[in-house]
């Protein structure tokens, strides 16, 4: 039986991948700060250990019978959405940054031989609309927007020189927005298609909606599943470098509340307010994760009509 670590298996995307490994067989022991918050965790074993702390990611990459693991997926990250990405830079860039440091530091010194890593977006520049889709080599010349993408690409730069001194294969996707039941919808650390399913879901029809911005930011949101099934197809391949990861069909904000208030049933006014945005326009093009054969499956309405139902069912319980 093949044997995974997932690092961040508490958050939105390390439980599905968890449910993902389990899938395809795996025995699966989940780390992370906290356990999942809305479902129990399927992985076989979970260690609540703090990542940022070296001798804890010692341990984490050693299996149960004291062995390196096979493979690693490390997703723990100080993440949030754009209102935590603008406010908490220091910690996003100090946390983030020790746990990548030490992870990939002690999974190539025990000997664990696939390691992936969960970049983003957020490496490449601001973007006007209508432009040209990047490909991955255009990361470079850098100049992310934020300092979570800087703090990502540096974690890139460290795995893919570890890949190179030691005997470990690095895998990297750049994930797009992603979203889907049992990520976080409320706190301040929630994404803007979680973040809009809420303000829609308590909502009157007929009703208003706040939105950050004018509205015209354009952004792809790719459905959980797709993510999962894109990872794993990523961590089994030869595709070295950054990869992107994520569905090819671009819409504004102002659309995606249309997309949520259609699934809602209900009328809503749009009221946009001030807030943090971020870059005005994200293109890019998935040649790469495309050549392994993976299609993004969910259109945004399909993805949506699994997803607001559950953020509904959370706001009608403890909103
Ligand atoms: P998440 O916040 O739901 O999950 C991250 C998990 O890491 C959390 O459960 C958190 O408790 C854990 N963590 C934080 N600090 C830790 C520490 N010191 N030790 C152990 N665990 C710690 O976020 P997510 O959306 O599941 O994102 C997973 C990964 O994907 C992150 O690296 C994120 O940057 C990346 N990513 C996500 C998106 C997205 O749209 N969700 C987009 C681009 C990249």
């Amino acid at each position: 039986m093949k044997e995974a670590l997932v690092c961040g298996a508490g958050g939105f995307i390390g439980s599905h991948l968890v449910k993902k490994l389990k899938k395809e067989g795996y025995w699966v022991r989940g780390v992370d700060l906290k356990k999942p918050e809305f479902s129990e965790t399927e992985a076989d074993e979970f260690m609540l250990l703090d990542l940022r702390e070296p001798e804890n990611c010692e341990r984490a990459v050693l299996s149960r019978r004291q062995k390196p693991f096979e493979e690693v997926y490390q997703l723990a990250a100080d993440m949030g959405g754009m209102g935590y990405i603008d406010s908490a830079e220091c910690d996003i860039m100090r946390n983030s940054a020790l746990i990548n440091i030490h992870m990939i530091h002690s999974s190539a010194n025990a000997g664990v031989k696939g390691y992936f890593f969960s970049s983003s977006a957020c490496v490449y520049r601001d973007m006007q609309a209508d432009e040209d889709e990047l490909s991955e080599e255009d990361a470079y010349p850098a100049f992310p927007d934020n300092e979570y993408g800087w703090e990502k690409l540096y974690a890139e730069r460290m795995a893919m020189a570890y890949a190179r001194r030691y005997d470990i294969k690095v895998r990297i996707a750049r994930f797009q927005n992603c979203y889907g039941p049992e990520g976080t919808w409320r706190g301040g650390r929630e994404k803007a298609p979680a973040a809009l399913c809420r303000k829609i879901a308590e909502a009157e029809n007929g009703g208003e909606v706040e939105v950050w911005g004018d509205g015209t930011a354009v952004r792809a949101y790719t459905y959980i599943d797709d993510l999962a099934e894109g990872i794993f197809l990523l961590m089994h391949s030869d595709l070295e470098n950054g990869v992107n990861i994520g569905r090819q069909e671009y819409v504004t904000v102002d659309e995606l509340v249309q997309t949520i208030a259609e699934v809602a049933e209900k009328d809503v006014k749009i009221k946009h307010v001030k807030g943090p945005v971020g870059v005005m326009a994200r293109y890019f093009k998935k040649d790469r994760i495309r050549s392994l054969g993976w299609e993004s499956e969910f259109s945004l309405k399909d993805g949506i009509k699994r997803t607001y139902p559950w953020i509904k069912e959370q706001v009608a319980k403890y909103g």
